[in-house]
This record gives C-alpha cells, structure tokens and sequence, in this order.
C-alpha cells in the first residue's frame, strides 16, 4: 500500500500527532490477519457513503478505504550530508509515497523550539533544504554519468537534460514537486533517478486552540504551502478526540467552529495528494470501500479484491453512487436502467457501487 511519511522538526508535535493516528488503527479492529508495524499509523478515510449502503444492503459491517502513515525518525540539520540518523532518515523517505510535514504554529513557553522561535516558514524552508541537497548529491554522482552516456548513445540525451533541468531548479532552492513542472521536468521521471522532492508533500500545521479559529493565519500558512496542501489542527486536541465517544466528540469540534477533526482532513487530504479513488461494494455482510488509483480500468479494480477476480474478469455491473441512493435499492436501479454492464476497458469512477462476474 502506498505510504506517507510524517517528518518535522522536534518539539513541533509529531509523537502527539502520531499518537492519535494509531490510538485506534483501524487495521487492528477490523482485518484480523494484517499486522501492523509500531511505526505505522492506519487511518480509516472517512466516506459517509458507506452509511448509506449500509442502510441499504442492511449490511453487518463497515470497511472503510485506510490511509497508512509512517512515523519517519527525527530530521536534523545535516542529514543530507549522511551523519547519524541521517541516512536511516533518507532511506525512510526514500519508501515514502508522500511526505508529511508537521509544522509548529503554537506558541507554548514551556515547550523548546529548536531554533528559539516558532517560525512556519524557517522550518518548511529547513526540512526543503536537506531534502534538497540529497537530491543535488544524487544528481551530483548521476549527472556524469549520463553525460558519459549521451556521449555514445544520443537516446540517452533526453534523460541527461532532465537531470539537468533537475539540478537547475534545485539549484535555485526548489523542490521538484513544486517548481518542476513549470520548468520542464517530468517528475515521474525525474523520481525514476531517486530524486526525492518529486514527493508530494502536504503540510500539517500544529495550531493552539486560538489559532483554529483564525482565518487569516490559516491563510497565509496556507500560501506558505502552496502549491502543497494544508491541514490545520491542535495535536494536543486531536488526541483528546481520540478518547472521546463520537458525539462528544463531534460537539466539542464543533465548539471550535469545525465539523471533522483534523485526522479526518489529514486522511482526506492524504489519499488525495497519493492520486488515490474509492470504488464500493455492498451487501448483507458488509458494504466497503476498495482503493484503486485514477484511471484504473475495472479488469485491475477487481484486482485489488482477489488476484482471481481480474484474472478470471468477466464483465462488472456498475451503478453510481447517487443513481441507487436515488432508487432507494439495487433492485428498482435495475429497473430503472441505471445499472450498467461494463466490459474490460471500462474506467473505474469515484463512487462507482460495483459488483464482478468471474470465472474462477
Ligand atoms: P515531536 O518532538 O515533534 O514528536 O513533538 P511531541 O509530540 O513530542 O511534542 C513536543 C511537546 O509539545 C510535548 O510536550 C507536547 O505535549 C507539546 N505539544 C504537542 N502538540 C501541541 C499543541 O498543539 N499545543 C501545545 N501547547 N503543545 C503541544
């Protein structure tokens, strides 16, 4: 499954963050045979549909789509230059689908800033420089090579000159994932030279409870991650949540003016920034959600059940979302021709109610 690695520098909340994610991996609760590694946090990604077909198919369980999060140990200045943790750190990265960087807003006396002040911007800036420079090192050992190459091999030029475009941008104090499109680089294929910035990164900024309710400093957080998104919650409160009964704690959130908890948002934004959709199946047993990737076709959507499902694909019957929530059931969205009957080249969309048919 694809992973997002959660970084920051001390002291900003990322244990506390970290804790709240696994207080209840769903993981644990509802597949019996997975294991979990301590440093991975499995987030449901909250999809109200589920509630609905449900009701519905009278279904005994819900499974929602998960969202996995990787505690990635501590960043420090210098990691780049491979000292210590530095390259364990790197390494971890590397295995990182997304980065996720916790970012401290909260003004709290008693708890150290590292650099002696609580500054968003210095610290993004911090973390995007030692990312940087890994990168500029690998390009430093990769660029020479691929010169060598393009020397003998003009095929090999294309390659070259999206290193180079790489290292430019780099040079310039960008990440890849930000500033590379705009300059010519491909990132797929600058992260086939293991170049890490071509990453999706998301922000999380660590607010206090003040902050929650300020619009402008969100916004202009929000600007300091642009063209990344930004989550904004109090780790400390999130916690809290995570011990509370849902209704409590949906009354306290919405004291603060939110309707969903910070994690919800965090999971909500992580699955989108990893390119990442839901289709569902519903029945009496259980109605779930089942993650596929954008413009999977359904031969590769019945995959992700069973091997054998797409091995064995016949044809899937497929109903929208909204077309059987309006029918009220599966049975009158069939009469009234709302259920379709998709070959192998169909295109899965967000929400499609699926059933498979299959040889075995
Ligand atoms: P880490 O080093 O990034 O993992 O940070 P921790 O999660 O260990 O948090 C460092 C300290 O900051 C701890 O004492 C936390 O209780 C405190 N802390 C974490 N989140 C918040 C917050 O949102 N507000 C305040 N005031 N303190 C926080």
């Amino acid at each position: 499954a694809l992973t997002i690695g959660i970084v920051g520098l001390p002291n900003v909340g990322k244990s506390t963050l970290f804790n709240a994610l696994t207080k209840n991996n769903v993981l644990a609760a509802n597949y019996p045979f997975a294991t979990i590694e301590p440093n991975v946090g499995v987030v449901p990604l909250p999809d109200p549909r589920l509630k609905v077909l449900a009701e519905i198919f009278s279904s005994e369980k819900i499974l929602p789509a998960t969202v996995s999060f990787v505690d990635i140990a501590g960043i420090v200045r210098g990691a780049s230059e491979g000292e210590g943790l530095g390259n364990k750190f790197l390494a971890n990265i590397r295995e990182a689908d997304a980065i996720c960087q916790v970012v401290r807003a909260f003004e709290d006396g008693d708890v150290v800033h590292v650099d002696g002040k609580v500054s968003p911007a210095s610290d993004i800036e911090t973390i995007h420089t030692e990312l940087i420079l890994a990168d500029l090192q690998t390009l430093e050992k990769a660029v020479p090579r691929l010169e060598k190459e393009a020397r003998v091999n003009k095929e090999k030029k294309p390659a070259l000159d999206l290193a180079l475009a790489a290292q430019k941008v780099l040079e310039e104090g960008h990440t890849l994932y930000a500033a590379g499109p705009a300059a010519g680089v491909d990132l797929g294929e600058a992260k086939q030279l293991g170049l890490l910035t071509t990453k999706p990164f998301i922000y999380v900024f660590n607010l206090d409870e003040e902050q929650l309710a300020d619009a402008e400093l969100q916004a202009s957080l929000r600007e300091l991650a642009a063209p990344a998104d930004a989550v904004f919650l109090n780790a400390k409160l999130e916690m809290d949540l995570m011990e509370m009964e849902p209704d409590e704690a949906l009354e306290l959130l919405q004291s603060f003016g939110a309707e969903e908890s910070g994690l919800d948002q965090l999971a909500r934004t992580g699955f989108h920034t990893l390119g990442l959709q839901t289709y569902l199946t519903a029945g009496p047993k259980e109605s779930r959600a089942w993650t596929i990737g954008k413009g999977w076709t359904a031969p590769m959507a019945a995959g992700v059940i069973h091997t054998d499902f797409q091995r064995g694909f016949i044809k899937a019957e497929v109903v929208s979302f909204e077309d059987l929530v309006a029918a009220g059931n599966m049975n009158a969205a069939k009469a009234a021709g709302k259920v379709r009957i998709e070959g192998k080249d169909y295109v899965m969309a967000d929400g499609d109610v699926v059933e498979f048919r299959f040889n075995v």
